[in-house]
């Protein structure tokens, strides 16, 4: 769909609300999310599923919940039929809380503590996407004394070049995720040996905010290849778990539509099934985050400040790096917007920073625009890996959170106070 946050007499509006009227009621900085957006996104996978998907092959599309984690946001998602990728337990009872099944949500992540198995394993969830050898024997352990059976996937590293920032690829050899591809077979019997553990699937997650498809083909293709090896073994695999990935246009990027992608992919599995897989039916499931909320949100922010100096200027407005860390952490580019449409005729070039005693607390470079103090600018594709890496830092309260809908807006998170803050300590007796 078309961007949610467009001007309408010249007042940036997300869906039919000013983001000047949000500012007014609740204050800034705010995280205003788009509900249109975010299920019509959704769709973009569901529909897709449903239209190319071969034979009507069962596929889950599991939000990755790090990327976006608010009750509303995932309660919303739950209700479009989505299911869920977690890494922690406190993402486990997030789901819950919002409504979210237990039976379609999967586990990940490199670190699983003991805790987070037993709990995920008393709501006898989905799958967990295991990483490591030593990972599925505590899982086996775990199962074991509680007297049930994990299902398990293996995490497999396909070794193919996500072409995306360092940070943010996942799939390569010297990335800390996943089973080494040639360790796989061998890591496969293990859990297969295992007495508390049904190995179910296999599951990949090269990388993120990528621009094409093609990486997440090829890894496709090194995962088909394992499963034909396995089930030579007996080893049967019934789901497949492509991971998430695809990225979002944040400065004029032109990502792969997910129908292209789908379609792509959905004809490498038939073919597959139809040659090798003999038309056996396989589950495919997927862990999108950023192409879902990514773009659905905005932060918004007042201008503090206007600071002109010999070699910059500096916009301080009252969001900061705690709000937004991908600017500090990968350099990440955000789109600016003037709230009201500016006279572009008297615009100063501006780094756009936060009051946060940090250099790295900025959140734009080099901007032209045309602005006073008082005067409210959107930072553009800040509904995903935003108000979830969200910190405290400076004793900062986290800025509100708005889903608006048409013409309503909900408060989906209030915020935080400074004596909330400091609630959990205590002074020396
Ligand atoms: C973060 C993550 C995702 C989601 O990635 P996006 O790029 O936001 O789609 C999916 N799977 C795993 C295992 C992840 O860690």
């Amino acid at each position: 769909m078309m961007s949610p946050f467009s001007y309408k007499n010249n007042v940036l509006c997300a869906e039919s609300v000013p983001l000047s009227a949000i500012a007014e009621q609740f204050g800034t900085p705010a995280y205003v999310y788009s509900k249109a957006s975010i299920t019509s996104n959704f769709a973009a996978y569901a529909d897709a599923c449903k239209q190319y998907a071969p034979g009507g092959e069962a596929t889950l599309i599991c939000f990755s919940v790090k990327s976006n984690s608010n009750l509303a946001i995932l309660q919303l998602l739950a209700q479009c039929g989505s299911g869920f990728d977690i890494v922690s337990g406190g993402e486990l009872l997030r789901v819950l809380a919002a409504g979210g099944s237990a039976d379609k949500i999967i586990f990940s992540g490199v670190g699983k503590s003991r805790d987070e198995m037993r709990l995920a394993l008393s709501h006898d969830i989905l799958c967990f996407n295991v990483e490591s050898i030593p990972e599925l024997h505590r899982l086996d352990a775990i199962a074991g004394e509680m007297g049930v059976r994990a299902r398990v996937s293996l995490r497999v590293n396909p070794n193919v070049d996500a072409k995306t920032h360092p940070y943010i690829s996942t799939g390569l050899k010297e990335n800390k995720f996943g089973v080494a591809y040639e360790d796989a077979l061998a890591t496969y019997r293990i859990a297969a040996a295992l007495p508390h553990l049904d190995v179910t699937g296999i599951d990949c997650h090269i990388g993120s905010q990528l621009l094409d498809d093609a990486p997440l083909l090829e890894a496709v293709d090194k995962l088909i290849e394992l499963i034909d090896q396995l089930a030579a073994e007996n080893i049967v695999l019934h789901h497949l778990d492509i991971g998430g990935g695809i990225g979002i246009d944040y400065q004029g990027d032109k990502p792969v539509a997910v129908g292209d992608y789908l379609q792509r992919l959905f004809a490498r599995i038939d073919a597959w099934r139809a040659a090798r897989h003999g038309g056996k039916p396989i589950k495919i499931l997927f862990e999108p985050g950023r192409s879902i909320v990514g773009n659905a949100g905005v932060l918004l922010t007042e201008v503090q400040y206007l600071k002109h100096g010999s070699e910059k200027n500096f916009a301080i407005v009252d969001a900061a790096m705690n709000d937004l860390m991908r600017p500090a952490m990968y350099q990440a580019w955000h789109g600016v917007q003037e709230v009201i449409a500016p006279q572009r005729s008297d615009t100063v070039t501006y780094d756009v920073v936060g009051p946060v005693c940090e250099s790295g607390d900025w959140l734009a470079r080099a901007r032209p625009l045309a602005i006073a103090p008082g005067d409210l600018l959107a930072i553009m594709s800040a509904g995903a890996y935003a108000m979830t890496m969200a910190s405290n830092y400076n004793t900062r309260g986290r800025a509100v959170e708005i889903l608006v809908d048409g013409d309503t807006t909900h408060q989906i998170r209030r915020r935080e106070t400074p004596q909330e803050l400091f609630a959990l300590e205590s002074l020396l007796k």
